[in-house]
C-alpha cells in the first residue's frame, strides 16, 4: 500500500517536473533546457547528489578509520565512515597483524616485565632523535593499554611475542589472522555502535567555510553519483601514499620507481585534501622499507616468500654488501644505498626448489650448476662473482662473518644453484599532515585547521626519520592516535 501511494507520487513529481521542463528555453549555451540539446537528441540526465549531515565524518576505514569511528560514536556523536574501497581495511587489512607494545596484558600474562619508557627509547634511537618525542613517549606509554582496548574490542592475540627490529625485547603482539583478525572484530563493534559505512565511495575534496574551517567534504560512489558530506568534524583516515609515483617522487624520493604492498585506495588523498585546506606537511624522504619479487608475488607467497632466505646476496656488479639476516628495514636501506637496480639471492644445496623452479617459468629465478654459469645468466661480471663466492665461503667455514655479521652464514656450493631476483620494495610511507596531540591538523604557523583531525598513516610524518623502528610501531601509533583523534572530533562537535 505504501509502495503503491509512493509510486503514484513519483509519477505526480515526474509530471510536474516534465511540465516544467516542456516550458523550456534556450541556456547562454544554445542547450535547449526541454531536455533536448540543439539538435534535437535527449540530454545526458542530471547526475543525482546525495547530501548527507553527520557529525563526525571519517574518511577511509581501514585501522585508524575504523578506531576513530568507534570512539568518536562511543563519545556520543553521529559518525559516517567513508570507504573508497569495495571492502573495509586498506593496508591494515593486509597486514601482517603485527603490534608493537609494552606493559600489554599479553606481556603480563607471559610474565615480562619491560617499562614502556624502553620501548619509547629504542623507538627514538632508530629515529637518530627525529621523531616527535612526545608523541613516541604517548604512544610507548599507551601502548599496553591500546592492546587491552583492542581485546575488549574482540581482537585476539597469540601469547606468543616476538622480537622485533634490532631490539631483543618480547615486544611484537600477534594478532590472531593477522590484519583480518584486527578488522573484522571492529568493524563489526564500528557497526553495532551505529556508524554508518559507505563503501565504494572516494571522498575528494573537503569543503571550507570562507574562514578556513573545515566544514564537510564532497565524495563520489563508483556509480559515479556525487554524495556531499556536511560534518562538524572531519578525520582523515586514509592511509598513507605509498601507491602514487608521484607522491613517491616528491615526499619520498628514496622509494621512487620501487613497488610497494600497500592497499591499492592509498594514493595519497589525504596528505593532498589536507594541504589544499592549507596545512603544514612534514615528509622526512623515509617509508616502511621492505623487499620483494614483485608486487603480484606478496611475502606470503611461496616464491615471493623467499626473499627472507639470509643466503648471499649480491647487487649487479657481483659484489657482496649487506648482512643478509638483518633487520628488513636495515636491509631495505642497504639496497637503497648500493647504486644496483635489482640484486640476486644466492640458493644452493638444500633449496625450496618447488617454489624456485616456478619462479624460473616466470623470470624472477635463474639456474645453474656452476658459479660461471650462474653469473653469465644474472648478467653480473664472472670474476668478481668467484671471487665474492670465493670469500663468502672462507668467512662461512671459520664460522664468522667478519665483513657483515651475518650469524646465519652458511657456505654455497656448486651444483644445484639458483638466483633469486631482489628489488628494494615498501610497505607504506612516511609523511602527511602536521598534527597536534588531539590529533588536529595544523597550518605552518601550529595553528589547528577547525574542524579537522588526522590519524593513522597519512599523518605519521612525525613518527620517524627515515628508518622503520620495527615491526608493529606503525599499527600501534595507528591505533593509539586515531582513538584519541576520533575522541577529540567528537567532543568538538558538542
Ligand atoms: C603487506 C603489509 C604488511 C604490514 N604489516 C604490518 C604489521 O604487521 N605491523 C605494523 O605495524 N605495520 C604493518 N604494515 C604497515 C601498516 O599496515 C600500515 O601502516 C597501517 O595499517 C596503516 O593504517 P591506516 O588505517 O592508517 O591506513 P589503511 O589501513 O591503509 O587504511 C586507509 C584506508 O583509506 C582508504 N582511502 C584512501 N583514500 C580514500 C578516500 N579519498 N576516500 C575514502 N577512502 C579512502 C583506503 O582505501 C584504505 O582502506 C604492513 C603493511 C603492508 C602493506
Amino acid at each position: 500500500m505504501l509502495k503503491r501511494k509512493r509510486m503514484l507520487m513519483l509519477i505526480s513529481i515526474l509530471l510536474i517536473v516534465s511540465m516544467i521542463a516542456a516550458c523550456g528555453t534556450t541556456d547562454d549555451n544554445g542547450v535547449e533546457e526541454n531536455g533536448l540539446d540543439e539538435n534535437g537528441e535527449a540530454e545526458a540526465p542530471e547526475e543525482e547528489e546525495t547530501v548527507m549531515d553527520t557529525e563526525v565524518l571519517v574518511v577511509g576505514g581501514g585501522g585508524a578509520g575504523l578506531a576513530a569511528a568507534i570512539e568518536a560514536a562511543e563519545e556520543g556523536a553521529s559518525v559516517i565512515l567513508v570507504e573508497k574501497l569495495s571492502i573495509l581495511g586498506g593496508s591494515t587489512l593486509l597486514s601482517g597483524g603485527i603490534l608493537h607494545a609494552a606493559e600489554s596484558p599479553v606481556q603480563e600474562r607471559a610474565g615480562i616485565e619491560e617499562p614502556w619508557e624502553d620501548f619509547a627509547e629504542y623507538w627514538m634511537e632508530m629515529s637518530e632523535g627525529d621523531a616527535d618525542e612526545e608523541m613516541v613517549n604517548y604512544i610507548a606509554q599507551n601502548s599496553g593499554e591500546n592492546i587491552a582496548w583492542l581485546e575488549e574490542k574482540g581482537v585476539v592475540f597469540g601469547e606468543d611475542l616476538t622480537a622485533e627490529g634490532i631490539s631483543p625485547a618480547k615486544r611484537g603482539h600477534h594478532a590472531e589472522d593477522g590484519g583480518f583478525g584486527l578488522i573484522r572484530p571492529l568493524e563489526e563493534v564500528a557497526r553495532d555502535l551505529g556508524v554508518e559505512i559507505i563503501l565504494n565511495t572516494t571522498v575528494t575534496d573537503l569543503i571550507l567555510d570562507d574562514d578556513g574551517a573545515v566544514i564537510g567534504a564532497e565524495g563520489e560512489n563508483s556509480d559515479g553519483e556525487t554524495l556531499t558530506f556536511n560534518a562538524k568534524a572531519v578525520v582523515l583516515a586514509t592511509g598513507g601514499f605509498s601507491q602514487s609515483p608521484e607522491m613517491i617522487d616528491e615526499y619520498a624520493p628514496v622509494a621512487s620507481g620501487q613497488f610497494c604492498y600497500a592497499a591499492s585506495g592509498n594514493v595519497g588523498d589525504g596528505l593532498r585534501m589536507a594541504r589544499e585546506a592549507g596545512a603544514d606537511i612534514v615528509a622526512k624522504d623515509g617509508v616502511i622499507g621492505f623487499r620483494g619479487v614483485s608486487p603480484d608475488r606478496s611475502y606470503r607467497d611461496p616464491l615471493g616468500g623467499l626473499v627472507f632466505y639470509p643466503n648471499l646476496y649480491v647487487d649487479e656488479s657481483g659484489q657482496r654488501f649487506m648482512n643478509e639476516a638483518n633487520y628488513y628495514a636495515l636491509m631495505y636501506e642497504d639496497m637503497v644505498e648500493n647504486e644496483s637496480d635489482k640484486f640476486y639471492s644466492i640458493f644452493s644445496g638444500e633449496v625450496p626448489a618447488e617454489a624456485l623452479e616456478e619462479g624460473i617459468e616466470d623470470g624472477y629465478v635463474f639456474k645453474a650448476e656452476s658459479f660461471e654459469e650462474l653469473a653469465e645468466a644474472m648478467g653480473v661480471p664472472v670474476d668478481d662473482f668467484l671471487e665474492t663466492v670465493e670469500r663468502f665461503n672462507e668467512l662461512a667455514e671459520i664460522g664468522e662473518d667478519e665483513d657483515y655479521g651475518n650469524p646465519a652464514i652458511a657456505t654455497i656450493e656448486e651444483g644445484e644453484l639458483y638466483a633469486l631476483t631482489v628489488l628494494p620494495a615498501t610497505l607504506g610511507s612516511f609523511g602527511g599532515p602536521r598534527v597536534n596531540m588531539q590529533g588536529e591538523v595544523l597550518d605552518p604557523d601550529g595553528n589547528p585547521i577547525k574542524g579537522l583531525y588526522a590519524a593513522g598513516e597519512v599523518a605519521n610524518g612525525q613518527l620517524y626519520k627515515s628508518v622503520y623502528p620495527a615491526s608493529g610501531t606503525s599499527i600501534t601509533a595507528v591505533f593509539v592516535l586515531a582513538r584519541d583523534a576520533g575522541r577529540e572530533a567528537a567532543m568538538a562537535t558538542k
